[in-house]
């Protein structure tokens, strides 16, 4: 069972190499780099994947199967994942279908690793809705390409948060979500949102009384949750605030639940109090 973050094999190699990696992993997550899951059993492959994509300014981290990938992923939705088909656990594509069903996991672009004699595989895994796969033997240079052209293309499609398209009054409460205009009117009046405060908004009032953990809100809200930190959303709730005050300042329909999330208040007043 692995399950490891790599550096670039030049990185310096201490007398605990599974602590340098650690290091290595957390300096990584410090100065932002996108972290690529992946999971593929043959190590020689994996290897090269870690080197490549370290190498290129990524924080890759290697699952040598799919019940590590799942936890790994439960625990922290990578930007993207490259998954080998043939893993000794769970059928690659198996995989695919568990990840997307994980919170925020249709969010995460994911890429699979193919023979190049299996037109059969590529084929199943676009169909599935995968968003690009790489033929073994690979080339280091196009796998990172291919890469960073799923990244980019992910980051552009993902504005507005995947989630039920809502042009209705969501509940017989104060907010109307419009997203075809992207506005959100709070007892009748548009309010004026960033766009990650109108993410931020839009995911709490489709369910309220649901808890939101800071994780799930950047995963859901951000196009790339590992690039920012939990206060980002805590910055993002204050300023929502101030301008829900600014419409009702007798209300503060955005509740704190300490040391988890936030959560949309479920009795807020039909009309807004006099
Ligand atoms: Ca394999």
């Amino acid at each position: 069972m692995h399950c490891l973050a790599s550096a670039p094999a030049k990185f310096p190699s201490l007398s605990n190499p599974r602590k340098t990696t650690q290091e290595a992993a957390t300096i990584a997550a410090m100065v932002n780099k996108p972290r690529i899951l992946i999971v593929e059993d043959e190590s020689s492959i994996a290897d090269t994947l870690l080197y490549v994509l370290a190498a290129d300014g990524f924080a890759p981290h290697w699952c040598a199967t799919a019940t590590e990938a799942l936890a790994q992923f439960a625990a922290e939705p990578p930007a993207l994942a490259i998954l080998d088909v043939g893993l000794p656990d769970l059928n690659g594509f198996e995989l695919f279908k568990r990840l997307q069903a994980l919170p925020g996991g249709n969010l995460v672009p994911l890429l699979f690793l193919t023979a190049r004699s299996d037109e059969v595989d590529r084929v199943v895994g676009l169909e599935l809705g995968a968003d690009d796969y790489i033929a073994k033997p690979f080339s280091p240079r196009e796998l990172v390409a291919r890469v960073r052209t799923v990244l980019r293309r992910s980051a552009r499609q993902a504005p507005v948060p995947a989630a039920t398209p809502i042009s209705t009054p969501v509940t017989p409460g104060p907010f109307h979500i419009d997203d075809e205009r992207r506005r959100i009117t709070y007892y009748g009046e548009a309010l004026d949102l960033s766009r990650y405060e109108f993410g931020l908004l839009r995911l709490l009032a489709q369910r309220p009384g649901r808890v939101f953990t800071r994780d799930e809100l950047l995963t859901k809200v951000w196009d790339s949750g590992n690039d920012s930190f939990d206060r980002t959303v805590d910055a993002h709730i204050k300023t929502l605030r101030a301008k829900l005050r600014a419409h009702a300042p007798s209300l503060d329909p955005i509740r704190t639940l300490r040391g988890t999330g936030y959560a949309l208040s479920e009795d807020l007043p039909r009309q807004l109090p006099a």
